[in-house]
């Protein structure tokens, strides 16, 4: 196995973050303990047939964080760049991320160290049946329900559906969630990670006083999750002033068109490259431009302690997991910028993920408008239950937002598992 380069470590940030809030909940050690390990960590290793017939291998994980508050949930990551220790963090953000949301998942995630880019369709449907056999005993819709992450979408989920079903004689659709609506997903689905983040911004916006017609924009990422938040925060007026993918980082002072920059990028093979109405500027100038908002779309670490005092943005909203590294917390929180954490910020995602798990548990399809309204009001509550717990505990939201999950997860365990001590509270 190629080890990545590991510059910051993802679950040591997540580490930090939850020991900020322990410390504040006065954890017993054995709680902690409990909380800071993964329940599960199963590492596989595999070989599927290519294209031109040779055999190749290779490792992938699925780490289960949690399982207190639920069946885990967390997406699968196709990548290089792919470790445990990265898996192991995602994990544990998908448990925080249940916990401050209310929605009753525990947190799981998994991923293939792989370029897929370099690997055809038949090659990918290969990789995810052969990751899905070996971990046919992990999965189940009431164990652990996969989901899709950086580089993989509703045709993995839908070969990991089939697999399933085919091993266990029968179809088993509630096993895995972000599937294309004919194979049992949901309205919302694809779209729901943006959507969630962009109202999770204007309900920032709102609490800040800034109007969205007076406020500019920078996203780094233009995938799933960066396309979509453009595409809404465009819709309700903000101008979006760069984006950025692994190809090139663009500016434009004036607002990019989101739909013509979309279908250039559809029409360009998924590729910002080449677009022509702006101005391609270094990726890492992305981060620190003037842009009242900046959203980090893209993946873990990008922002640390190297570059957080360069940042200008009044408002983060971290749509990608994990987009800050603890190392910047406090220089970011000295300056006075507005940070609404991952495990908020971009729960659009899980919350659609349990709406199409329980369509298809109950065998219902829900229309769009109960999808987005249900949305709607899940993400309002949690914001406004953390902004409020962040006021009243003087946090910045970060820490409110840990206090808030590790306290539902904690206290849930203490109950369940007798554990001595008395009920948890962060007074
Ligand atoms: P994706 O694979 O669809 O898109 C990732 C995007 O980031 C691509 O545009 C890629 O080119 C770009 N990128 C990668 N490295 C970059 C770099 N160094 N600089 C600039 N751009 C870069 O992935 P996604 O599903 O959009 O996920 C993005 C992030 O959001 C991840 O952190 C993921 O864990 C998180 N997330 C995703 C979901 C979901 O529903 N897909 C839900 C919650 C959180």
């Amino acid at each position: 196995m190629n080890a990545p380069v590991i510059q910051q470590n993802p679950y040591q940030s997540m580490l930090d973050r939850f020991n900020i809030a322990a410390d504040i909940l006065q954890l017993t050690p054995s709680l902690r303990q409990k909380l800071q390990q993964p329940e599960k960590q199963v590492l596989v290793n595999f070989s599927i047939t290519l294209d031109n017939g040779e055999e190749k291998n290779f490792d992938g994980y699925r780490v289960i964080h949690s399982t207190v508050l639920g069946p885990s949930k967390g997406g699968i990551r196709y990548d290089t760049g792919v470790h445990l220790d990265e898996v192991k963090a995602l994990a544990a953000w998908m448990t925080w991320k249940s916990g401050a949301t209310g929605i009753p998942f525990g947190g799981a995630k998994g991923g293939i160290i792989c370029e897929p880019i370099e690997l055809s369709k038949t090659e990918l449907e290969r990789l995810t049946r052969a990751y899905t056999k070996a971990l046919a005993d992990t999965f189940g819709p009431d164990k652990d329900v996969p989901a899709p992450d950086m580089g993989t979408g509703p045709d993995e989920m839908g070969w990991l559906m089939d697999e399933f079903s085919l091993l266990h004689g029968k179809p088993v659709h509630a096993v895995v969630t972000g599937k294309h609506l004919h194979s049992g997903g949901s309205l919302g689905r694809t779209e729901a990670t943006g959507k969630g983040v962009s109202i999770i911004t204007l309900l920032t916006l709102k609490k800040l006083g800034f109007s969205p017609a007076h406020t500019t924009v920078a996203i780094q990422g233009f995938g799933n999750v960066g396309l979509h938040t453009a595409l809404f925060l465009y819709e309700n007026g903000l101008k979006v002033i760069a984006v950025s993918d692994i190809d090139v980082a663009l500016h434009n002072a004036d607002g990019f068109d989101i739909p013509q920059l979309i279908a250039y990028y559809n029409a360009n093979g998924r590729s910002l490259l080449g677009y022509k109405n702006a101005d391609a500027i270094p990726h890492e100038s992305l981060l620190t431009l003037n842009a009242d908002v900046l959203i980090p779309a893209a993946k873990e670490d990008v922002i640390t302690a190297r570059n957080a005092a360069d940042i200008n943005a009044n408002i983060i909203i971290e749509a990608a997991n994990g987009p800050v590294a603890s190392d910047a917390d406090a220089i970011l929180n000295q300056k006075g910028i507005t940070v609404v954490p991952d495990i908020v910020a971009n729960a659009g995602g899980v919350t659609v993920s349990y709406f199409e798990w329980l369509q298809n548990s109950h065998l219902e399809s829900w229309d769009i408008d109960t999808i987005n309204q249900k949305l709607e009001e899940i993400l309002s509550a949690s914001f406004e239950n953390l902004y409020e717990t962040a006021r009243s505990l003087s946090l910045p939201l970060r820490t409110a937002a840990y206090v808030i999950a590790v306290k539902k997860v904690a206290e849930t365990l203490r109950l369940k598992q007798n554990i001595p001590g008395g009920a948890i509270t962060a007074n």
